[in-house]
């Protein structure tokens, strides 16, 4: 295990499940007048999820953070990079060659209401994934699905009914237990808690801990919310305009942030413990277009530590500390700011 801020780091040591390099995901798209713009909504990612860890993967709407987790599982096919699920380079696999694969990793949807079909019970939803893949009898499925219901927290008696019948907290646990159904290693929470009453977050995000530990499972839990991933984590990434601008285990995270972007998101947040005193910075102005972002470092034109080369040069992405990773010039020689 190694050492970071003193502390042990909880995931240290552990091998990569998923590794990811150089990974881009551009969309084209018509500008103003009719002219092409390119959307780089992931741009050169590196990243490695290790194995049995929950990776949190925060940053403001439009960052490209669920387009890195669905491009994980090839929901979004990347431009260019590279992707390699327990040692094998799944982008270079036919569909289906990477079938069995996909069996191994699965994705939580935020919107628990329109991510089930409305026309199939809770029964077939959880199933459907059994059936594609060809598990079981349908007697094995159905003692499967009745199994999973309950893990889920969910009663089995209610195989039969709709998603309509059941309140959003439920919803999202037949959607966790639909993930669950083929016993996966990784699931891709994809914003699960952020269209629940913050009441009802707290119990999924409990019931998701609960499954990782019985499952040995790895998460990258994706959220808009630092406060949301806090509790699960066991280590963060946060995203800007398409680029990871830090990783940092929870706890350094948290107390010691590296980035500036992170600080400020820090300061606007909710803090929980009123011993905390948090110099409030707050985050000016609201993200830039995804379409033009500013040259260089694109959070200079809301950064208030910015200085000329920032808006010219693209700051590395680099290890400032052992396991704590930050991309700005202000650590270029092992600085500090606002630590
Ligand atoms: Fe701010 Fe410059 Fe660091 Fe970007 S590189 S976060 S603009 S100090």
């Amino acid at each position: 295990m190694e050492k970071t801020n003193g502390r042990i780091e909880p995931s240290a040591g552990r091998e990569n499940l998923v590794t990811l390099r150089g990974i881009q995901k551009y969309y084209p798209v018509s500008g103003v007048a009719g002219k092409r713009g390119l959307v780089k909504a992931v741009d050169g990612i590196d990243l490695d999820i290790r194995r049995g860890e929950t990776l949190g993967l925060v940053g403001e709407s439009g960052c490209g953070k669920s387009t890195l987790g669905r491009a994980i599982l090839r929901l979004e096919e990347p431009t260019a990079g590279e992707i390699r699920y327990d040692g094998r380079d799944i982008l270079a696999l036919s569909r289906k060659e990477l079938r069995p694969l996909r069996q191994r990793m699965q994705i939580i949807f935020q919107d628990p209401y329109s991510s089930l079909n409305p026309r199939m019970t809770v029964g077939r939803i959880i199933a459907e994934a059994l059936v594609i893949h060809g598990v079981g009898s349908a007697a094995d499925r159905l003692e499967r699905v009745r199994e999973i219901m309950k893990v889920v927290g969910l009663r089995p008696e209610a195989i039969n009914r709709y998603p309509h019948e059941f309140s959003g907290g439920q919803r999202q646990r037949i959607g966790i237990g639909r993930a669950l159904a083929l016993q996966p290693e990784l699931i891709i929470c994809d914003e699960p808690v952020s269209a629940l009453d913050v009441s009802i977050q707290a119990q999924v995000i409990n019931l998701l801990m609960d499954l990782q530990e019985q499952f040995h499972l790895t998460y990258l839990f994706v959220s808009h919310d630092l406060s949301v991933v806090r509790h699960i984590s066991d280590r963060v990434a946060v995203m800007y305009l398409g680029r990871l601008v830090e990783l940092q285990p929870k706890a350094d995270l948290y107390e010691h942030p590296l980035h500036p972007y992170t600080q400020a998101l820090l300061a606007a947040a909710p803090v929980p413990d009123v011993n905390t005193v948090r110099e409030k910075k707050g985050l000016a102005g609201d993200p830039p277009s995804p379409l033009s972002p500013p040259e260089g470092c694109h959070f200079h034109p809301r950064c208030p530590h910015v200085m000329d080369r920032c808006r010219k040069e693209v700051p590395a992405f680099r290890e400032h500390l052992p396991g704590r990773w930050v991309r700005c010039f202000l650590y270029e020689d092992g600085g500090t700011v606002g630590q």
